[in-house]
């Protein structure tokens, strides 16, 4: 079976992590990760989201903080620090500075991110085939209001330095609009057995992936399957906040209210969706939820979508799995 998942950083790695558990030796998961979140610091170009994907799957992820590496140590900051050079919010790891200067020796030497992930993807054997969604460069950005007036910023200064306490008024894939999928990105989608949404952010990570013109479009034309799985339970993120960036683009932060925005595939097949002014393809077949908002489950499968409520707390790998192998056998159900 070829399995397609769309990632974005923690969420989407821990996931990953219980759905390779799940499947058999024949199976394959090539994952499509988002590169909204990524930076120029130092001159480097840091990746946060594919490194994450990176470091969780091949054993090298910090994994309290959920990001950057095991056993760190912080003396090239220190030494930055001591020229005042920052910026001081960004946290990199001396070990983590050499995934960035690989990368980034290799950028300027020529080869496209998606051979350098591959690059790297040598030593951490992830055991998934891991795709940049684009080999372009897109950056999301964030507009907000504060005492220095509106202003655009990165989305990196946004979540890390102001914690996402100020409202986000507009998110936007800056670049996204003429990027290109990367290599391979729309043949995987095409050929897939199963698509899934890992329970990762549905705006800055998997919303920015499906900014990438030709992406949404072959999700939605795919033969394949789609299974979501909610990153909000109980009406709050399990981890961040979603819920300031979901507000930015106008949805509630509920499971159900994420899923209806992904939208229903059945519409299109059914020819109930007809285009016109306004119109997105929907995306989902089927959607989890946790048990917590069982009460959800028929206002959204009343909405088009397959829905269960099963326990989605990514607490260790094995609950992690049970997880990965509820959204394959609800994909089983939509196909049949
Ligand atoms: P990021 O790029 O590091 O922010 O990671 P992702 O976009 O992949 O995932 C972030 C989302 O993961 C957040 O919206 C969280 O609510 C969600 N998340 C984190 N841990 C869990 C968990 O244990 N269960 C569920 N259902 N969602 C989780
Ligand atoms: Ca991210």
């Amino acid at each position: 079976m070829r399995i397609v998942a769309l990632a974005g950083g923690i969420g989407g790695a821990r996931f990953l992590r219980g759905l390779r558990e799940a499947i058999g030796p024949e199976d394959e998961i090539t994952v499509i990760g988002n590169t909204g979140d990524d930076i120029h610091l130092y001159g480097l170009k840091v990746c946060p989201d594919l490194d994450t994907v990176m470091y969780t799957l091949g054993g090298g992820i910090h994994e309290e903080q959920g990001w950057g590496r095991t056993d760190e140590t912080w003396s090239i900051k220190a030494e930055m620090k001591e020229y005042g050079v920052g910026p001081e919010w960004f946290g990199l790891g001396d070990r983590d500075f050499a995934t960035h200067l690989v990368r980034s020796q290799m950028l300027t030497a020529g080869y496209t991110l998606s051979q350098v992930t591959e690059a790297l993807c040598v030593r951490w054997r992830p055991g998934v085939r891991l795709l940049p969604m684009s080999d372009d460069r897109i950056e999301t950005h964030v507009r907000i209001t504060d005492e220095q007036g509106t202003r655009a910023i990165h989305f990196q200064e946004y979540w890390v330095r102001l914690h996402a306490a100020v409202d986000a008024e507009a998110i936007v894939p800056v670049g996204a609009d003429t990027a290109k999928p990367a290599p391979g990105v729309l043949e995987a989608i095409a050929a897939a057995d199963v698509i899934l949404f890992p329970p990762s952010n549905p705006v800055v990570s998997i919303g920015t992936i499906l900014a990438v013109p030709g992406i949404r479009t072959a999700v939605a034309a795919a033969t394949a399957p789609v299974v979501g799985l909610s990153p909000i339970i109980g009406g709050a993120p399990v981890r961040g906040m979603a819920d300031k960036v979901l507000a930015a683009v106008g949805v509630e932060a509920t499971a159900e209210a994420v899923a209806l925005n992904y939208g229903s595939r059945a519409a299109l097949r059914d020819g109930t969706d007809e285009g016109g002014p306004g119109h997105r393809e929907g995306l989902l077949d089927g959607w989890l939820v946790d048990t917590a908002d069982e009460s959800s489950v028929a206002a959204v499968e009343a909405g088009g979508i397959a829905c269960r409520a099963v326990p989605l707390l990514m607490t260790d790998v094995p609950t992690t799995a049970e997880m990965a192998r509820a959204a394959l056998a609800l994909a089983e159900q939509v196909r049949a």
